[in-house]
């Protein structure tokens, strides 16, 4: 009898950027020395040849390159990194391989060179089809870089992108967040990310809050609900509170996250959920090589681990599900838990159902397009933990 392997996402974090976007708080640096590369390409191998003992049952069907700037690694890394993938872990055929990319980092040249390696899912940080605006991001690619580079990845065979969008920008009307949208919409990509600018605290957006010109709560609403209405005569179908797809090309790797199922976290700063343990590594590029590659100093690369138990797991999931469109379904609550939905949660989230931020279809709840928008208040309210408390990918 043939055993059933357990599915697993692998995310691997390159925290290299060319500059320091003004709104960013990933972990990733401005890249002055290029020779960090290689070594932190091979701790990142070494991470996984350590990793790899405890995923023998396992098959790896989603992998994400994620940053930072994956971009700025030369093709001779990013083979070195798919061959200790391939090498650690059993890879299935179909995986689904993405890598972001951001343009003006990126040729016609690089871009096959990615194809032949095996990447098939392609992420563009595009964020604006304003130029002023890009500026004011901190951005380092004009409008015109970005129709370049998805021209060339079209020509190197993508047939799957994703491209990334942001609103609520300083100074960004809903007339010049429309332009972005027919600018995208116009490309077709089979995937668009639409994201809200939030100040966070500790970048330069942050220092200069009281001074940017940002459009106030009900013009975001407004933003993102047109969007959503705008997207889905365009044939993109909102699967997740940020994410459209057309052609049923939703992100595989990302529906782990959201489904809660189980993801490993390669590289500094890179959150892991495995064998019901969240745990993430050191955000820091040179404690992360050193933890990996000087084995005497005996320094930790595991910043903070925890066994998530029932009733944190419930939270999770609720929370996690609640993103999606289908949101949570009743019977597969009880399924995955024992537990009657409704006299969990289900009670509380009636409340928000005559103003129309909830609804119910069965045994199914999900937030409507207005709920989605003040999602974190109402989970707040409803579960026995705060939505920000909970960091993935
Ligand atoms: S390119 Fe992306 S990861 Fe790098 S600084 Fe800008 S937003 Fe952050």
């Amino acid at each position: 009898m043939r055993m059933e392997r357990k599915t697993l996402g692998l995310y691997l974090h390159i925290p290299f950027c060319a500059q320091k976007c003004a709104y960013c708080d990933f972990y990733s640096y401005a890249l002055g020395d290029d020779g960090i590369k290689k070594n932190y390409v091979s701790a990142m191998m070494l991470q996984m040849e350590d990793i790899s003992g405890a995923c023998r049952e396992h098959v790896i069907d989603t992998v994400y390159f994620g940053g930072g700037t994956p971009s700025l690694l030369p093709l001779s890394q990013v083979e070195r990194l798919l061959y200790s993938i391939r090498h650690n872990f059993k890879l299935s055929k179909g995986a689904e391989i993405t890598f972001e990319a951001n343009p003006g980092t990126v040729n016609l040249k690089y871009l096959k060179g990615l194809r032949k390696l095996g990447i098939n899912r392609l992420s563009l940080g595009m964020q604006s089809a304003n130029n002023a605006e890009l500026k004011v991001l901190g951005r380092i690619h004009s409008v015109e870089d970005f129709g370049q580079t998805y021209k060339d990845a079209r020509a190197a065979g993508f047939n799957n992108i994703s491209v990334d969008v942001m609103y609520g920008l300083p100074g960004q009307s809903e007339a010049s967040f429309r332009r972005t949208l027919e600018y995208v919409a116009e490309l077709e990509p089979e995937h668009i990310s639409l994201y809200c600018l939030k100040i966070e605290e500790g970048t330069p957006f942050f220092a200069m809050r009281d001074t940017l010109s940002l459009p106030d709560d009900d013009t975001e609403y407004e933003m993102y609900s047109n969007a959503v209405e705008f997207l889905s005569k365009q044939g993109y179908e909102r699967y997740e509170m940020s994410n459209f797809a057309r052609g049923g090309n939703m992100s595989r790797h990302n529906l782990k996250y959201w489904n809660c199922e189980e993801y490993i976290g390669i590289g500094a700063s890179a959150h892991s959920y495995f064998c019901g343990e969240r745990y993430s590594v050191v955000r820091n590029a040179e404690t992360y090589i050193n933890g990996l590659e000087v084995l005497e100093a005996n320094i930790p690369i595991i910043s903070e681990s925890r066994m998530i138990d029932m009733a944190e797991s419930m939270n999770e999931y609720v929370m996690l599900r609640m993103r999606l469109d289908e949101g949570v379904n009743g019977s597969e609550f009880r399924a995955r838990y024992g537990v009657d939905f409704w006299k969990k949660f289900g009670v509380y989230l009636d409340e928000y159902i005559p103003d129309g931020f909830v609804k119910k279809n069965g045994e199914n709840y999900s937030f409507t397009t207005k709920g989605m928008f003040v999602s974190n208040y109402i989970l707040s309210a409803v579960l026995d933990f705060s939505p920000q408390d909970l960091d993935i990918g």
